[in-house]
C-alpha cells in the first residue's frame, strides 16, 4: 500500500468522531455516578468508612493465635474424621460470647432507587437469561447502538476501512477499565468490579467486531490487487496483523466453554495478548497511540494497586470432610475488608504441583474484620476443580502429618475486592440471608458483621435470617458450634436470630438422630426454601420488633449467594413481593453474590 493511501486513511475525518463518542460515554457515566452519589455521600459522611475494604492489615485487639499443638491429640481408629471435626469445632467455637450494645450510632438508611422505584426496578431486573437482566441488556444495545452509529456514520465499512479501525482502539480503553480490579467505573458507580464484568465482554465484543471488519476490508482490497504480499514486507501492515490476530486470541480463548474448561489458559493468554494487542495498535497506527496510552496508564495502575494490595502471610490449612472444603485461617491478618468482599489467594507451595502455586483463585472471605473473638481472615474453599482438589489434599496431609490445628503453609493474599459498594448493611432493620452450597461463606461474613455492628450499637439490624441450603445435612455438622455462637452472640446483641438449614438430599434415621440437639433458633429442615413464605415472616418479624421499639423500619436487605438458579430465584421473589409488603418495611432490597463471571 502506498504511503498517500495510508495518509488518506489515517486522515479520516473518524477521528473526532470516535473521540465524541468516548467524550458520550464519559457523559453517560458522569449520569450513573450522579445516581450512585447520594448513597455514596451518606456511606462516607462516616470516617471509618473512608478506609474500610480497601487494605488488609493486623489490628491490634484481640487475637485468637493458639499455639498448633493447642488442639487435644487424637485416637487411633476414628482419627481422621474425627480430628476434622474436633478441629474445625475448636476454630469456629467462641472462646467470648459476652458482648452488650455498645455506644455507636447507627448508620443512616437511604433507600436505593430500586427500593424508591419498585415497578421500574421490577422491569429492569427481569431475567432474560442467567446473568443477564432487562437492565443489563438495555445498556448492552444502547452501547451497541452508540458504536454502530459511529462505524457506519457517512462512511461505508468496505470503502472506509479505517473508520472500523478507529472504533476499535478508541474502545480499548473502555474494555481495560472495565476489566480492571481495582475498578474506576465501579468505584464510582458503587459496584464491585464482577459485577461489571457483563460490559468489559460487550465492550471486547465489539472491538473483535471492528478491527476485524478493519481487517477483512483491508485484507481484501489488498488480495483484489494482487498485493497481498505487503502484509508481510510493510511494518505497519505486519503490525497490524499481529494485533488482528491477538483480538481473535483473545476472542477465541474468552468464549465460555473454554473459559469454564481452562481457567488458566483463558487467564493467561488475556493478558499476554491484550499487552501485545496494545503493542501492535501503536506501531500500526499513531492515531492509536493516544487510547493505547491511555489504557496502559489505566492497566498500569491497576496492577500498581494490586501490588500495594498484596499480603504474603502464614495460613492454617484444615479439611472440612462434611463440606468437601478447606479451611483456611490466616491469624495475623484480621482487619480491613467488608462483609462479602473477596480476595485471589495463591498458595506457595509445591504440593499445589508446578505451576499450581502461581495460579490465584478468587474466595470470599468468610468471616468479620475485627473480629472481637479474635479470628483471623477465614477462607472456605469448596473442592470444584484441579486447583481445588490439590489444596484439599494438601490440607488432608498435613493433617496426617502435622499436628491438629492443621497445616501451615505460605500464602499470597490480593485483595479485598467487590462487596457492597455504597450499601451500608448495618442501616437495614432487617435481612435475610440466602446462601447455597459454598455460599455460606457470604452469608457467615455478612451475618458476623451485621452481629457485630449490633454488639457496638452501630446498627439498625433487629432481625436476621440466614437461610442455607444444601444437599447432605452432614454438612450442618462441622457449622453447629459456630451458628450456635452466633444464636449467643445475638441475644445479647438484641437481634432475633433464625437459622434455617435446607437438605434436598433423603437421610438415613440414625444420622438424623445426631443432629436432633439443635439450640433454638437453629432448625434443620427437608426440602427446598420457600422463598416467599420465609421473606413475609422477615419483613413481619421486622416490622414488629421496629414497632415495639418505636422505630420506623429501614427496610430489608436480601442477601443471596450460590448457584445462580438459587441467586436468580432469590431476586424473583423480591421483584414480586406484593407493594403494601414492600411498602410496610420501608422497601426491599437484593444483592446478588455469584462465584462466577
Ligand atoms: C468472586 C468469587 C468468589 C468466590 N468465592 C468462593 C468461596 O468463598 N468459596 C468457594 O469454595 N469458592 C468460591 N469461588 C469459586 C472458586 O474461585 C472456584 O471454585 C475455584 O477457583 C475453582 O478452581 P479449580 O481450578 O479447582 O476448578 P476449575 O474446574 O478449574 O474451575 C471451576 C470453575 O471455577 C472457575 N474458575 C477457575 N479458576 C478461576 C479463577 N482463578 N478465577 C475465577 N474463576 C475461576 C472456572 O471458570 C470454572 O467455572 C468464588 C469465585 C468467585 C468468582
Amino acid at each position: 500500500m502506498s504511503s498517500s493511501s495510508r495518509r488518506a486513511e489515517t486522515s479520516d475525518p473518524s477521528a473526532p468522531l470516535v473521540l465524541h463518542v468516548d467524550i458520550l460515554l464519559l457523559s453517560a457515566l458522569g449520569v450513573f455516578t450522579l445516581f450512585a452519589l447520594p448513597r455514596a455521600a451518606i456511606r462516607l459522611t462516616r470516617l471509618s468508612e473512608w478506609s474500610r475494604g480497601l487494605l488488609f492489615y493486623s489490628s491490634a485487639g484481640p487475637r485468637r493465635d493458639r499455639s498448633p499443638d493447642a488442639d487435644p491429640p487424637s485416637d487411633g481408629g476414628s482419627r481422621k474424621s474425627s480430628v476434622s471435626v474436633r478441629a474445625v469445632n475448636a476454630s469456629l467455637k467462641p472462646e467470648t460470647t459476652g458482648t452488650s450494645c455498645g455506644s455507636g450510632t447507627p448508620p443512616k438508611h437511604l433507600r436505593s432507587w430500586s427500593a424508591a422505584f419498585p415497578g421500574l426496578s421490577w422491569l429492569l431486573g427481569m431475567q432474560i437469561r442467567p446473568g443477564y437482566s432487562v437492565g443489563r441488556l438495555v445498556l448492552i444495545y444502547a452501547y451497541i447502538g452508540v458504536i454502530l452509529y459511529a462505524g457506519l456514520f457517512h462512511s461505508n465499512p468496505f470503502t472506509n476501512p479505517a473508520r472500523a479501525g478507529m472504533v476499535s482502539v478508541s474502545q480499548v480503553p473502555v474494555v481495560i477499565v472495565l476489566g480492571t480490579k481495582n475498578n474506576i467505573v465501579g468505584t464510582l458507580v458503587g459496584q464491585g468490579y464482577e459485577r461489571l464484568n457483563y460490559l468489559h465482554r460487550a465492550v471486547g465484543r465489539m472491538v473483535i467486531l471492528a478491527i476485524n471488519v478493519h481487517a477483512i476490508s483491508l485484507l481484501y482490497d489488498l488480495v483484489s490487487a494482487g498485493r497481498w504480499s505487503l502484509v508481510v514486507t510493510v511494518p505497519y501492515l505486519t503490525w497490524g496483523l499481529v494485533a488482528l490476530v491477538c483480538m481473535d486470541v483473545l476472542f477465541l480463548f474468552s468464549l465460555n466453554t473454554f473459559r469454564q474448561m481452562f481457567y488458566h489458559v483463558f487467564y493467561v493468554t488475556h493478558v499476554i495478548a491484550s499487552i501485545l494487542m496494545m503493542a501492535a495498535a501503536c506501531m500500526h497506527s499513531p492515531e492509536a497511540q493516544p487510547y493505547v496510552l491511555a489504557a496502559v496508564g489505566i492497566y498500569g495502575l491497576d496492577r500498581i494497586l494490586r501490588m500495594v494490595k498484596t499480603r504474603v502471610a502464614t495460613a492454617r490449612l484444615r479439611v472440612i470432610p462434611e463440606l468437601g472444603m478447606v479451611h483456611i485461617e490466616i491469624p495475623h491478618i484480621n482487619a480491613g475488608w467488608r462483609a462479602g468482599q473477596h480476595l485471589r489467594l495463591k498458595v506457595l507451595s509445591l504440593g499445589m504441583g508446578i505451576w499450581g502455586w502461581t495460579e490465584p483463585h478468587p474466595f470470599t472471605i468468610a468471616s468479620v474484620s475485627k473480629s472481637p473473638r479474635g479470628d483471623g481472615l477465614v477462607l472456605m474453599c469448596k473442592k470444584a476443580g484441579d486447583w481445588t482438589t490439590r489444596l484439599y489434599s494438601l490440607a488432608h496431609k498435613g493433617m496426617d502429618g502435622e499436628s491438629a490445628s492443621g497445616k501451615r503453609v505460605t500464602v499470597l493474599i490480593d485483595g479485598p475486592y467487590g462487596g457492597p459498594g455504597n450499601t451500608v448493611l448495618s442501616s437495614f432493620s432487617g435481612a435475610m440471608i440466602v446462601a447455597g452450597g459454598s455460599g455460606i461463606t457470604y452469608a457467615l461474613s455478612t451475618v458476623e458483621e451485621l452481629l457485630e455492628t449490633r454488639a457496638a450499637g452501630s446498627s439498625r439490624a433487629r432481625m436476621v435470617e440466614l437461610v442455607w441450603s444444601i444437599q447432605n445435612h452432614s454438612a450442618l455438622f462441622p457449622m453447629v458450634p459456630l451458628f450456635s455462637s452466633y444464636i449467643e452472640r445475638a441475644r445479647s446483641a438484641a437481634v432475633t436470630l433464625q437459622i434455617s438449614v435446607f437438605y434436598t438430599r433423603a437421610q438415613t434415621e440414625d444420622l438424623m438422630q445426631s443432629l436432633q440437639i439443635l439450640p433454638p433458633g437453629l432448625d434443620l429442615l427437608p426440602g427446598r426454601p420457600h422463598f416467599e413464605r420465609l421473606l413475609h415472616d422477615v419483613v413481619d418479624r421486622t416490622t414488629e420488633l421496629c414497632a415495639e421499639s418505636h422505630e420506623n423500619p429501614s427496610g430489608v436487605l436480601v442477601g443471596a449467594c450460590g448457584p445462580i438458579s438459587l441467586t436468580e430465584h432469590a431476586g424473583k421473589v423480591v421483584r414480586n413481593l406484593d407493594r403494601q409488603t414492600f411498602k410496610k418495611v420501608g422497601g426491599v432490597e437484593l444483592q446478588e453474590e455469584n462465584f462466577a463471571w
